[in-house]
C-alpha cells in the first residue's frame, strides 16, 4: 500500500512553522489553531477526502491517515483536520447531490467549516440509540429540541452534522431506526447555543442546546429514520483516521525521548545507557509498530471496499494503547524536565490520553470485538 512519502514530506514541511511554541500558545489559551488549519487549507490537506469534481483532491483514505500521522509526529494537533475528514464523509456518501454541490466546494475552499459532529448527548453517552435530542417535522422545516455535549469546535464550525431522533424510540420497528441526520447552518441559527466546556487539552469541546432550532427538510441527510446507518457507516474511517494520529503521536514521543535519553548525563553517563531507561522505549516502539501495522491493515481492506469494522475499531484501540505507551515512558524518560510545559511531553500526554475514551471508548470496542469478531453473546 502507497505509504504517500512525498505527502509526508510536505506535511511535515508544512508543520515545520508551527513549532511547539505555537501549540502551548494555543493551549495555555484555549484558543482555536485558526492559522494551521488556514495553512492547512491553503495547500489543499484539508480537503484531501473530498473528490475532484466537488474541488477536492480526491485522495484515499491512506493519504489522509499520512497527513495526519505527519502532524502529530511534529508535535501538533490534527483534531481540526480530522474531525472535516470524516463529517464531510457523512454529506458526501449520504447526502443528495444538491446538498453536495451547494455544501462541498465551499468546504473544499475553506470558505465552510464542517468540523462539529453532534452525536453524543449527556444522558445516553455511549448508548448512542437512546439519544433524546428530537426532531420533529413541522411543514417544510424541522424542530430541533435538546442538547447535544462533548459537541467539539461548535463554536468554530459553520456546519454541524446532527444526529436527532426523529420517530420516538417506542414507535420504531428496529431499535437502529428512528434517528436522523441532519446538516445544520450554525452561523444565523436562533435558538442555538454553545456553552464551552473546560477540558484537560485544547479541544474547542462544548455543550450545545436546542431551543426550537428550525432547519429546512431539504438539509436531512439521506431518508429519514436511517441517520444511525449513515453516521454507523463513518465511524469505521474516523477510527483509522483517530488511529493514525495515534501512531503520529506515539513517534513524537519516542523520538523527544531517545533525543533525551541519549544527552542526558547523570551519574557520568548518558541516561539511555541504561536499560530501565532503553526497555519501556523499545517496547513502546515494538507496540507502535505493531499499532500502525494493524492501522494500515485497516485501511487497505477500507479502500477496497471490504468490510472493515473490526480491523478499524482495533487498530485505535491498539493505536490510542501505544500512543500511551509511548507517551508513559517519554514522562520517566524525561524525569522532571517531562513537566515542563516547553518540552511539550507533558501536553501530548494529555492530548493523547484522550482517544482511549473518545470517539469510542476501549472498552465498547472490546465488547463489539467479542461480540462481531469471537461471537459472544452481546454484552450490554
Ligand atoms: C474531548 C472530547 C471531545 C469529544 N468530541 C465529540 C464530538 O465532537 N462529537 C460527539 O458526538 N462526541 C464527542 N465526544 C464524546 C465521546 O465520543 C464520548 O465521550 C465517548 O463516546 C464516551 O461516552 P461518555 O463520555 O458518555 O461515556 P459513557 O458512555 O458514560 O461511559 C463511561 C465509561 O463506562 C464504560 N461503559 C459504558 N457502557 C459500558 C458497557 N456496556 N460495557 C463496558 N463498559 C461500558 C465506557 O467504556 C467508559 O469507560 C468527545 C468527548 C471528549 C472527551
Amino acid at each position: 500500500m502507497n505509504d504517500w512519502p512525498d505527502i509526508r514530506a510536505a506535511v511535515a514541511k508544512l508543520c515545520t512553522g508551527f513549532p511547539g511554541e505555537y501549540w502551548r500558545a494555543k493551549d495555555k489559551n484555549s484558543d482555536y489553531p485558526i492559522e494551521f488549519v488556514e495553512a492547512l487549507t491553503r495547500e489543499g490537506w484539508l480537503s484531501a477526502l473530498i473528490p475532484e469534481d466537488f474541488g477536492g483532491s480526491g485522495l484515499p483514505l491512506s493519504a489522509a491517515c499520512a497527513i495526519l500521522e505527519e502532524i502529530h509526529a511534529s508535535g501538533g494537533n490534527g483534531a481540526a483536520a480530522h474531525a472535516q475528514m470524516y463529517v464531510m464523509g457523512t454529506l458526501l456518501r449520504h447526502g443528495s447531490p444538491a446538498q453536495k454541490a451547494q455544501y462541498l466546494p465551499a468546504v473544499a475552499r475553506g470558505e465552510l467549516r464542517l468540523q462539529a459532529f453532534g452525536v453524543t448527548e449527556p444522558t445516553s453517552g455511549s448508548d448512542t440509540l437512546s439519544l433524546r435530542t428530537t426532531a420533529v417535522r413541522d411543514g417544510d422545516n424541522y424542530l430541533i429540541n435538546g442538547q447535544k455535549i462533548w459537541t467539539s469546535r461548535a463554536a468554530q464550525s459553520d456546519l454541524m452534522v446532527l444526529l436527532a431522533r426523529t420517530t420516538p424510540k417506542d414507535q420504531v420497528a428496529k431499535r437502529t431506526e428512528g434517528l436522523s441526520v441532519f446538516l445544520l447552518d450554525m452561523r444565523d441559527c436562533p435558538g442555538l447555543s454553545i456553552q464551552p466546556i473546560e477540558t484537560m487539552m485544547n479541544h474547542g469541546t462544548t455543550a450545545v442546546f436546542f431551543d426550537n432550532v428550525k432547519i429546512p427538510a431539504a438539509n436531512r441527510i439521506g431518508e429519514e429514520g436511517q441517520g444511525f446507518r449513515y453516521i454507523l457507516s463513518g465511524m469505521n474511517a474516523e477510527r483509522i483516521l483517530i488511529a493514525a494520529e495515534c501512531i503520529g503521536d506515539a513517534r513524537f514521543f519516542l523520538d523527544r525521548a531517545t533525543s533525551y535519553a541519549k544527552e542526558r548525563q547523570v551519574f557520568g553517563r548518558p541516561i539511555g545507557r541504561n536499560q530501565g531507561i532503553q526497555f519501556p522505549l523499545a517496547q513502546a516502539h515494538a507496540r507502535a509498530h505493531a499499532a500502525k501495522l494493524v492501522v494500515a491493515d485497516a485501511c487497505r481492506r477500507y479502500e477496497s471496499g471490504e468490510v472493515a469494522g473490526a480491523e478499524a475499531n482495533m487498530a485505535k484501540m491498539l493505536a490510542a494503547e501505544a500512543s500511551w505507551q509511548a507517551g508513559e515512558a517519554a514522562m520517566q524518560t524525561l524525569g522532571g524536565f517531562a513537566f515542563a510545559a516547553e518540552y511539550d511531553i507533558e501536553r501530548k500526554f494529555r492530548e493523547t490520553r484522550l482517544y482511549q475514551v473518545a470517539p469510542v471508548s476501549t472498552n465498547l470496542i472490546l465488547a463489539y470485538i467479542a461480540e462481531h469478531v469471537l461471537g459472544l453473546p452481546k454484552g450490554y
